[in-house]
C-alpha cells in the first residue's frame, strides 16, 4: 500500500509531539451506551474522542457484539460502563478480547458509572432465576434521574482529570457549565410535571423507577410479568383489570419492544400507548442528555393532557 506523502508527514509529526502537548492529550473514550457518551462529551469537550457501542434505540441489555467494538476497545484509554450488570450479557467478552490492559475491570481506564449514582430497587433477599432478570446490584436504568446524570458527569470529570492532570481545569469548567444548565433544566421539568404528581401509569419494562420517583409518578404495573420476561396472557389479563380499576391512562413502551401486547392493552383499557425512549439517540432529534428529558417530558405531558387523565 502506498501512503500519500502528506499522510506520512502528519504521522511523522505526531510521533515527534512531546507528551502533554494538546494533540497527545486527547483521551480516547468508549462508552457502552449513548447516554454515557453524551455525558462524556459534556465534560470532555474537544479534549476527548468519544465513541459508543449500544445505540439509544437498542435494548441496552442485549447489544449485539460486533468485531468493530473489539477494535474500538483495543485502542481506548477509558471505557465507561453503566454497570449494575446491565451489560453483563455482552460486554465482558468484548473487553477480554480487546486485550487492552488499560480498560480491564479494576484498571484505571475502567469507569463503572453506577458506583457514583443513586441506585434504586436493590434486592434485599436472595436473587433467584425465578425472579426474572432482576439485578442483584439494583436497577441499572438509573441514568433517568437528572441527579444521577450530574453524579455520573462529575465522576467522569474526576476520572478525566486524573488521567490528564494538565487539563483538569478545563474538565472542571465544562462540568460546572453542565451542572448549571442541568439545574436550570430541572426547574423547567419540575414545573411541567408538577400538576401530575401521583399520576398512575404502567410501563413495559422496569426502565423508569428513577424517572418516576424524581417526577412523582406512580407505576402500578408492567407489561412484562417479570423484568426481561415477555408478556404472558395471564399477566396481561390481570394488568388490564388493575388498569381499569385504577383508571390508568398512560402505558409507556420503550422503542425496542413489540407493540402487539401494549396495543391490545390500550384497546381494552382506553389507555394511550406512548413510545418513549429511555436513552439519548432513541430518537434522531435526541442528541444530548438534557435534550432527552426535554423530549420525553414534552411527549409525556402532551399524552397526559390528551387522555384527560388530569
Ligand atoms: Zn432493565
Amino acid at each position: 500500500m502506498r501512503i500519500p506523502s502528506s499522510a506520512s508527514a502528519v504521522f511523522g509529526l505526531l510521533l515527534l509531539l512531546p507528551p502533554g502537548s494538546s494533540l497527545a492529550a486527547s483521551v480516547s473514550v468508549v462508552t457502552t451506551t449513548e447516554d454515557l457518551a453524551a455525558l462524556t462529551r459534556e465534560v470532555g469537550g474537544d479534549k476527548v474522542a468519544v465513541d459508543f457501542m449500544g445505540h439509544g434505540y437498542q435494548d441496552p441489555h442485549f447489544v449485539e457484539a460486533k468485531p468493530s467494538f473489539i477494535l474500538k476497545l483495543s485502542k481506548a484509554d477509558l471505557l465507561i460502563a453503566v454497570g449494575c450488570e446491565l451489560e453483563s450479557g455482552w460486554l465482558p467478552a468484548l473487553v477480554q478480547q480487546s486485550r487492552n490492559a488499560r480498560i480491564q475491570p479494576g484498571a484505571d481506564g475502567y469507569l463503572d458509572a453506577s458506583l457514583s449514582a443513586r441506585i434504586l430497587e436493590i434486592p434485599t433477599g436472595q436473587v433467584t432465576r425465578a425472579m426474572g432478570d432482576v439485578h442483584p446490584l439494583g436497577n441499572p436504568h438509573y441514568w433517568l434521574d437528572p441527579g444521577n446524570g450530574r453524579r455520573i458527569a462529575q465522576a467522569i470529570q474526576q476520572k478525566l482529570a486524573a488521567m490528564r492532570p494538565a487539563d483538569a481545569g478545563y474538565f472542571q469548567t465544562r462540568f460546572a457549565d453542565f451542572d448549571k444548565r442541568l439545574g436550570e433544566a430541572e426547574k423547567r421539568w419540575d414545573s411541567a410535571m408538577a400538576p401530575y404528581k401521583g399520576l398512575k401509569i404502567v410501563t413495559y419494562h422496569r426502565s423508569w423507577p428513577n424517572f418516576t420517583e424524581r417526577f412523582g409518578l406512580d407505576v402500578i404495573g408492567y407489561v412484562e410479568p417479570k423484568p426481561g420476561i415477555p408478556p404472558s396472557p395471564t399477566h396481561t389479563v390481570e394488568l388490564i383489570q388493575d388498569m381499569r380499576r385504577q383508571n390508568v391512562k398512560i402505558l409507556l413502551v420503550e422503542p425496542y419492544f413489540d407493540l402487539k401486547t401494549p396495543n391490545s392493552i390500550g384497546r381494552e383499557t382506553g389507555a394511550k400507548v406512548l413510545v418513549m425512549s429511555p436513552s439519548v439517540g432513541g430518537e434522531k432529534e435526541v442528541t444530548d442528555y438534557i435534550g432527552l428529558f426535554d423530549h420525553d417530558i414534552k411527549l409525556l405531558v402532551t399524552a397526559i393532557k390528551e387522555t384527560g387523565a388530569r
